[in-house]
Formats: structure tokens, sequence, C-alpha cells
């Protein structure tokens, strides 16, 4: 079993530690809010430090999920940051949704320190996080994977490298422009069938079992006729990582006209106080139109 720190104790990062704790690890958590780091070692033991750099230290795995680009600068580096309480030889994870850029800077920040950087972002939400079913993605050297994947085993279905630095958060990209339009059809059918006046529920239980069938639709159908957003995948959230998506397709030169378009939808759902909204509330959006 390894020693291990988990950085941000947020919807996502306290399940995903306590999933380490369960397995044996040895783990130390950090938080900004320091009482809820607290909290978190009443519930599953382990100890809880005052800075990423205290958590760190010692530590043969530590593994980070705060918010954004600047939030993860923030835990990693300067004075109090993880780096900074890190030996050589050991392997920070970073489970945040960032850009490709500031993976690609902290990568090279850490190399320069001989510590291993992984970039690891997951999908599958709240639940996933808590029934530790996680899809998690990474870019990283052969090397450190190997050392990390039994580590990231405790809260994942399915984890794997798809390349070097960077290759993981841009494959979360993918995840998310495949997600934006998906939500926008899913929105759109049960929006027309409600002006139809079809009973939204047997719509969905006929049409998901044949081609228009996902995740999204299985799993949101429900609170989205039911018109509850008060879980799930922040709309916050969303605008961040398409933003990260519409930045990084200018850079490549990739086309993603859906997704620019979706976003827009998700500045209309902010404007109507849905920022802390699911992402499913897009539907919202087209009843206010009416
Ligand atoms: P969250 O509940 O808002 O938690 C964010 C965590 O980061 C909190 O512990 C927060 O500390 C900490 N934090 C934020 N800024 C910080 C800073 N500057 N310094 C130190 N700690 C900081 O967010 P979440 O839903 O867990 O999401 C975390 C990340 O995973 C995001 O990048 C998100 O896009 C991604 N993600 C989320 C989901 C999901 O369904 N929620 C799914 C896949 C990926 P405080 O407690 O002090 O605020």
């Amino acid at each position: 079993m390894a020693k291990v720190a988990f950085l941000g104790l947020g919807v996502m990062g306290a399940p995903m530690a306590g999933h380490l704790q369960a397995k044996g690890h040895e783990v130390t958590v950090y938080n900004r809010t320091f009482a809820k780091a607290e909290k978190w070692v009443q519930t599953h033991g382990g100890s809880a430090a005052k800075t990423p750099r205290e958590a760190a230290t010692g530590a043969d795995f530590v593994m980070a999920c705060v918010g954004n680009d600047d939030d993860l600068r923030q835990v990693c580096t300067g004075e109090d940051g993880a780096f900074a309480g890190m030996v050589a030889g050991s392997v920070f994870v970073d489970h945040t949704t960032v850009s490709a850029a500031v993976t690609k800077e902290l990568y090279a920040k850490a190399d320069s320190l001989q510590i291993s950087f992984v970039d690891a972002p997951v999908s599958g939400g709240q639940a996933g996080a808590e029934n530790g079913v996680l899809s998690v993605m990474c870019g990283a050297d052969e090397g450190a994977y190997q050392r990390v994947e039994p580590v990231i085993a405790a809260y994942a279905r399915i984890c794997r490298r798809i390349g070097e630095s960077g290759a993981g958060q841009m494959t979360k990209m993918c995840n998310q422009i495949a997600i934006a339009g998906l939500v926008q059809g899913l929105s759109e059918a049960l929006h027309f069938a409600e002006k139809a006046g079809l009973d939204g529920a047997s719509v969905v239980e006929v049409i998901s079992q044949g081609a228009a069938g996902s995740w999204q639709m299985s799993n949101r159908y429900e609170t989205m006729i039911a018109d509850e957003f008060d879980h799930g995948f922040a709309v916050d959230w969303m605008r961040k990582d398409l933003g990260i998506c519409l930045d990084t397709a200018d850079d490549i030169e990739a086309s993603l006209p859906v997704t620019a378009l979706v976003d827009q939808f998700y500045k209309d759902v902010q404007k109507l106080g849905g920022g802390r909204w699911d992402t499913s509330s897009l539907i919202k959006r087209l009843r206010a139109m009416g």
C-alpha cells in the first residue's frame, strides 16, 4: 500500500479520496476550506494537512481534483505548493479538467524536479466518483502510468493511457464535445414531446431502446421532465470545459460549430441563474423561450 496525498475534497475529490483510504492506502487530505478536510477525516480516517506542501511531504503519489487552470497552479507551485514537498521519483496525478497548456507547463516544472506528472481527467460524474466507477483518461510517460494505474483503480471502472503528457486532457475535450450536442438534442426532443402533448416518459421508454439511446437519456430524462436540476455536473464547469475545447480547436484548426453554439446556449442558462444547475438544464432555456 502507498502513501497518498489528495488535494481538493469537492463533489468529486471527497469520494475519490475515500476509496483510496478504504483500499488501505495511507491517505493525507488537503482542502482549501479546512473544515471539509477535518470532516473527511472524521468519516474516513487518515489525516488532514493545512497546505498542499504539508500533505505532499513524504507521499509516493499526490492526486488533485480542484477547479480550473489557476486553481491547479496554486496547489502545485509556490512555497506552499505540493511540488515543494514532493521528492524525486514521486508521482503527481491531476484529475482536474484543465487546459493542455497548463498541463504542459506543470509537466515541465515537475520534470525539472524529477517528479512525474500524469494528466488524468475523469468522466462519470458525482455518482461515478461515489460508486468508484469513473472513466479515467491519462496522458503520461509509460513508466509513471504503470505505477499509478493500480492506485487509480480504487475509483475507476476503466483507466487508460491514451498517449504522452496532455493526451488525457485532449481526450476529456473529446468527451465534452460529444456530450454538448447530445444534451441539446435530448432537450429539443423532450421539449418537442411536451409541445406535441406526448407523455415524455413513454416516449423515452421506447426511443431509449433504439438508435437514439444514450447515458444522458437514460439517466437524466426523469429530472428533465420534472424540471429538476439541483444535482450533477454544473453549467459553470461545462462552460469552463467548452471554453478549453474551443480555444484548443482554434489552435489545432478543428471545426466545432455545434459545440460553439451549445456553449452560447449554456451562457443563456447562466443568465437564467443556472450556473450551478446540472448541464441537462438546456431544456429550461427552451421552456423559457416558450
Ligand atoms: P467542486 O465540488 O467545486 O470542488 C472543487 C474543489 O477544489 C474544492 O475542494 C475546492 O476547495 C478546491 N479548490 C478550488 N479552487 C482552489 C484553489 N485555488 N486552491 C485550493 N483548492 C481549490 O468541484 P467538482 O465538481 O469536484 O469538480 C472538480 C474538477 O473535476 C473540475 O475541474 C471539474 O470540471 C471536474 N469534473 C467534475 C465532474 C462533476 O460531475 N462534478 C465530473 C468530471 C470532472 P473549497 O472546498 O475550499 O472550495
